[in-house]
């Protein structure tokens, strides 16, 4: 049994839509087998008390698609009241992947939020810009995904304003894999030694194709454990994209469990949660564990799980 103590948040897409064209993933604007729909402040926060009240999990992650047009601003404004909700709720930690920022969202965001556990995740997903434009494009006129630099720029920048914690990382198996992890220890060293918590998330292309190399679990293991060498300041992230088994594999080497589905207002008060084919960013299978239950199977002791409380008594 893992006596390491980690880390655990909920990732909750708060809708659906998306204006890039990223190949390896569901939500491209031009794929028309997904049902699109944009989530309400009041169904976020319906589903931020399902993830605090029934699965006692106190750590969030808000999901969308990344945008140019007026939804941009739209979908700002949507996430800057979601994460005010969130922390009013009692969430300790919050994350939010909702793409590259400009300046003015930075500052608006830490005129909001300086002081409080607020962490942006955004994935270069690969540091080769030719293989970049060739899985996210490169038209940067209508693709906000595309331009390259920007989203290189953007953690610096968050960093340079003021906030302390970044999530980066690569999508394994677009790209060389030895030139992608040098070039991602490259990027945790500039951040790392501007005192940030860093925190690394290694998500992987599954199944097979002609266009990607898929990474057998050996390999995979292997590349958590040279990341986990390496960087060892770094928080290594772990999601549901991989099994139980594999996860619990992984646990010495890792900092956080992220438990949950890449479906759209999932969360349910009972049972299992869904990931629906039509709509959600990735597919595993339809029904999915919830969250606490996933966690409860990790072989670890639930009070060394950071942000979950099974009851008071394990609040710290
Ligand atoms: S990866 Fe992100 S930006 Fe690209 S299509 Fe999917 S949701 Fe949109």
């Amino acid at each position: 049994m893992c006596k390491i103590m980690i880390e655990t948040f909920v990732p909750l897409y708060i809708n659906n839509f998306c204006e890039s064209y990223c190949h390896v993933c569901s939500l491209r604007v031009n794929n028309k087998d997904i049902i699109r729909k944009k989530g309400t402040i009041d169904e976020i926060v319906t589903q931020l008390k399902i993830i605090k009240d029934v699965d006692n999990i106190y750590a969030i992650c808000f999901l969308s698609g990344e945008y140019k047009s007026k939804m941009r601003n739209e979908n700002f404004l949507l996430i800057l009241e979601s994460i005010k909700k969130a922390f009013d709720l009692g969430f300790e930690k919050v994350f939010f992947n909702i793409g590259s920022l400009t300046n003015l969202e930075i500052e608006i965001l830490y005129q909001n939020f300086s002081g409080k556990n607020l962490v942006l995740s955004l994935f270069q997903e690969t540091y080769n810009k030719k293989l970049y434009e060739k899985w996210f494009g490169k038209n940067r006129q209508n693709n906000p995904k595309a331009d390259f630099d920007f989203r290189l720029s953007t953690p610096l920048r968050w960093l340079e304003r003021g906030f302390k914690s970044v999530d980066i990382g690569i999508l394994l198996g677009i790209s060389n894999i030895e030139d992608d992890i040098h070039n991602l220890m490259n990027h945790f060293k500039i951040l790392i030694e501007l005192n940030a918590e860093v925190y690394i998330s290694l998500p992987r292309i599954r199944g097979v194709s002609n266009f990607y190399n898929s990474i057998s679990d050996d390999s995979f293991e292997e590349i958590v454990k040279i990341i986990h060498q390496a960087c060892n300041q770094a928080k290594i992230i772990i999601t549901t994209r991989e099994s139980i088994e594999m996860i619990n594999r992984l646990l010495p080497y890792i900092h956080v469990v992220s438990p949950g589905t890449s479906d759209l207002l999932a969360y349910t008060q009972k049972g299992d949660i869904t990931n629906k084919k039509e709509t959600s960013q990735f597919y595993i299978q339809n029904e999915r564990p919830r969250p606490s239950k996933v966690l409860n199977c990790l072989d670890i002791d639930n009070s060394l799980i950071k942000y979950y409380f099974i009851n008071e008594n394990t609040r710290n």
